[in-house]
C-alpha cells in the first residue's frame, strides 16, 4: 500500500470527521468539529496532489528559500494551482469547495450556529474526498480507511448499496476460489450485524462478514434455521425464536 505522510494525515482528518458526525454524543457541536476536520482532510488531499508533482508546490510563496516550516498553500489557492498544472477538478466541484471554505471560515474566525444544511454540506465534502483520491491520486480511499469509518462515510453520501455489491462479489468470489470440498461445507448467509448476505460461514468455525470485515462468533439457530451470535442462543433456540414463543409476546 502506497503511504505518505501527508495522506495519513488526511485520512486521520477524515475519520475524526466520521467520529464527530455519528460517534461523538458527549460534544456540544460535534457537526462544527466534523466540518473542521473534514475541511482539514480536503486541503491535505490537494496538497497530496500538488505534492505528487513536486513536494515544494505545496508552499505558498516559492520565490523563497523553503523550510518545513514555510507557510503552506492555502485550500482556495491549491485548486488554481492544481488547475494550472493541468488537473483541473469540475467546475461543480470548484463551486462546492469555495462554499465548503466558506462555511469554515465563518466558524474558524466568527461564531458556530448549526444550519440546517451543515450535515448535507460535510456529506458533499466526502463525496469530493471520495471522488478526488480515486480520479487525482489513483488510490482506492477503501484500502486507506477504517471499515467501520469507511462504510458510515459511503452511508453518508448515498453509496452504501455499492459497499454491499461489492463486498458481496468479493464474498462470491471467496466461495467460488475454494475446492470443491471445502465449499460443500460453506455458506453465504445473512449477518446478524449489518443484515446483508455478506457472511460467510465455514461449518463449525465462525464466520467473517465481507462488510462488517470483523470474524463473528455465529451458530446456526436449530428451531428456525438462521445464524445468530453464540451469545444470543438459548438452547435450541434464538432470541427471535425465544420472544416468538413466550407467553409474554412482543
Ligand atoms: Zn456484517
Ligand atoms: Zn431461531
Amino acid at each position: 500500500l502506497y503511504q505518505s505522510p501527508i495522506l495519513a494525515n488526511a485520512i486521520d482528518s477524515l475519520h475524526e470527521s466520521i467520529r464527530y458526525l455519528n460517534h461523538r454524543t458527549d460534544c456540544e457541536n460535534p457537526v462544527k468539529h466534523s466540518i473542521l476536520a473534514a475541511y482539514q482532510a480536503i486541503e491535505l488531499l490537494l496538497k497530496e496532489a500538488l505534492h505528487n508533482t513536486h513536494e515544494s508546490l505545496i508552499y505558498h510563496n516559492l520565490n523563497q528559500p523553503i523550510s518545513p516550516d514555510s507557510r503552506t498553500v492555502s485550500l482556495l489557492d491549491a485548486i488554481t494551482r492544481l488547475a494550472n498544472l493541468e488537473i483541473s477538478l469540475e467546475e461543480s466541484d470548484v463551486r462546492l469547495i469555495r462554499r465548503f471554505a466558506a462555511r469554515r471560515n465563518r466558524i474558524q474566525h466568527l461564531e458556530y450556529q448549526e444550519e440546517d444544511y451543515d450535515r448535507s454540506l460535510v456529506g458533499e465534502a466526502y463525496d469530493f474526498a471520495f471522488r478526488f483520491v480515486d480520479n487525482h491520486l489513483s488510490l482506492i480511499l477503501e484500502r486507506y480507511m477504517i471499515n467501520e469509518l469507511y462504510i458510515e462515510m459511503m452511508g453518508e453520501i448515498g453509496r452504501y448499496e455499492e459497499v454491499v455489491e461489492d463486498r458481496t462479489e468479493d464474498a462470491q468470489e471467496y466461495i467460488a476460489g475454494l475446492s470443491p470440498e471445502e465449499r460443500a461445507s460453506v455458506v453465504l448467509v445473512r449477518c446478524p450485524l449489518c443484515d446483508q448476505e455478506t457472511l460467510v460461514v465455514h461449518e463449525g468455525k465462525q464466520g467473517y462478514c465481507c462488510i462488517c470485515q470483523t470474524n463473528l462468533p455465529v451458530v446456526r439457530c436449530k428451531t428456525c434455521g438462521t445464524y445468530v451470535l453464540e451469545h444470543d442462543i438459548r438452547g435450541e433456540k434464538c432470541w427471535h425464536c425465544v420472544k416468538k414463543h413466550s407467553p409474554i409476546g412482543e
